[in-house]
């Protein structure tokens, strides 16, 4: 049988093909139609996401998994491929890895630190200070020394708080993942509609790995993200018109699909100095402004590869997604 290998692009390759005025065009378009659609869910069959919903049980999630992984196997046309692990990663562990994973943070942190411990020797100073100079505590020192402390406290707080909020996945998204040495999908506890959709993208980069797409050395990171954004894509929806739920496409829209788009809509013009029409990119809290607000000096590969997969996607139809795993993906 003739063997083939999948197709992988590079993430710079990805980014050029992205930076043109068409692409900006294109994502414009597609931001006001998508979240034209999502409010048509909310409005015409009555949908809004309940902040109540209990979140789905491991052995719950297992059960569903045979059904996801057949879906998947389907759509990227691959057979015999091995169940991997399924394992429920509690929150305190997984912020625990993360710190010890990333010196940026722990840095980060010490350097807060200390501007709080001169912002504290400050404020003192500017107590003690003008009594041992035998000035009155209403004088121009003080109140200088005052607002430096103030100043230092303030921005020790304001520079350390979006970091540890983004980095260490206090946002849900990153703590999941797909650990291909153990052939594992790790993942915290979410609505079983988000659940589901997950499932379906760790599932996907399992896929990926059994087809050797992790042997490669390089930057694909945005690649192999993008790839199983589409399959995540594809599974949320056919849930949603299987189930008639519209929590399957509400949930994927709201929690992924559109802030990326509107992330990389933002980057791609004003990289190229294009105008950016700033009411296509408000987005739900639950995304958080601070991660648009650092993910717009460098998208993540999810964000990247869900542009460019997508834009393929358009052009070509879904069955890309089958072609890159048999090595016969083109760009368009
Ligand atoms: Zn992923």
């Amino acid at each position: 049988m003739e063997s083939t290998k999948p197709t992988l692009i590079k993430e710079e390759d990805i980014i050029d093909s992205l930076m043109n005025k068409e692409e900006v065009q294109r994502l414009e378009h597609i931001i006001a139609t998508d979240s034209q659609r999502m409010q048509d869910l909310v409005n015409l069959l009555g949908y809004k996401a309940s902040k109540s919903e209990p979140k789905q049980k491991l052995a719950d999630t297992k059960k569903e998994f045979p059904e996801i992984k057949k879906e998947v196997d389907h759509f990227l046309g691959v057979k015999w491929i091995r169940t991997p692990y399924i394992e429920h990663v509690p929150r305190i562990s997984h912020l625990h890895n993360e710190w010890k994973k990333k010196k940026s943070v722990r840095k980060q942190v010490k350097q807060s630190a200390g501007l709080m411990f001169w912002g504290g020797i400050f404020e003192l100073a500017s107590i003690e200070l003008p009594e041992l100079l035998h000035l009155r505590p209403d004088n121009f020192l003080s109140s200088a020394l005052s607002s430096i402390a103030l100043g230092a406290g303030i921005g020790a707080v304001l520079r350390i708080y979006p970091v540890l909020k983004y980095e260490l996945g206090i946002n849900y998204e990153s703590a999941n993942e797909y650990d291909p040495l153990n052939e594992r999908i790790m993942t915290t506890k979410h609505k079983r509609a988000h659940q589901l959709s997950i499932l379906a993208h760790e599932y996907a980069h399992h896929v990926q790995a059994r087809k050797n797409m992790f042997a490669k050395r390089g930057d694909y990171n945005s690649f192999k993200e993008g790839h199983a954004r589409g399959v995540e894509r594809h599974v949320a929806l056919e849930y949603f018109s299987k189930e008639s739920n519209p929590a399957f496409a509400y949930e994927f829209m709201n929690n992924h699909h559109l802030p990326e788009m509107k992330i990389m809509y933002s980057w791609l013009a004003k990289k190229q100095s294009l105008p950016v029409n700033e009411s296509l990119l408000k987005t739900r809290k639950s995304y958080g402004k601070t991660r648009m607000l650092l993910e717009s000096q460098k998208p993540t590969a999810h964000s990247i590869g869900n542009a460019f997969f997508y834009t393929q996607e358009m052009i070509q139809g879904k069955g890309i997604y089958r072609d890159v795993i048999r090595g016969e993906f083109q760009v368009l």
